[in-house]
């Protein structure tokens, strides 16, 4: 072809593929799984534990496939001091730093569903209950549990289905920082 049918090629490529960027982004209710690409390439330590994290986020769900270095919806960052923490920009959109430091004293499998949890709309919940996910570290590093309880995963599965409320969504959708979560100080509520 030549060189402008190319150009124009290229530019109906990225067109594309900005779109599908956006699916997960404005997620309309449909019954079809949607993706989310996470990139651990700046967290060499912690792919392994990345890809257990999108399994058990992806079973614990019905509607969610997460999936390694298909794309940048979810980067994942290892630092070193300073707490995990999590940056969402939109809903199955952000970035999750884990703190070297803390997973060598919680559980790195819980810390990274944690994490992952609020890039999917969850909250924290310091209350103390190692059964709850979004309670962090606030359930002590002996709490390695890194599953959603059964309410955690059904209000990620219903923020992706687009049936909450819209007063509900948008306080669990936006863009916000989950800052200190590890270690927390126990509070109830
Ligand atoms: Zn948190």
């Amino acid at each position: 072809m030549n060189s402008r049918v190319k150009r124009l090629a290229v530019a109906a490529l990225a067109t594309a593929t900005a779109t599908l960027g956006l699916t997960v982004a404005n997620p309309a209710p449909a019954s079809a799984a949607m993706t989310i690409c996470y990139n651990t390439s700046q967290a060499p330590s912690y792919a392994g534990i990345a890809n257990q994290a999108a399994s058990i986020w992806k079973n614990a769900t019905n509607n969610l496939t997460l999936t390694a270095n298909c794309g940048t919806n979810l980067r994942i960052y290892q630092i070193t001091g300073g707490g995990s923490y999590a940056q969402r920009t939109s809903l199955g959109n952000g970035r999750v730093y884990i703190d070297t430091q803390q997973a060598a004293q919680y559980s790195p499998l819980r810390i990274m569903t944690h994490e992952i949890g609020h890039i999917l709309g969850l909250p924290d919940n310091y209350n103390g209950n190692c059964a709850i996910l979004m309670s962090g570290g606030s359930a002590g590093t002996s709490c390695t549990n890194p599953y959603p309880s059964t309410a955690e995963a059904n209000r990620v599965t219903s923020l992706f289905a687009g049936t909450l409320s819209a007063g509900e969504r948008s306080s669990s959708t936006g863009s916000q920082v989950f800052k200190d979560s590890w270690p927390a100080l126990l509070t109830v509520g």
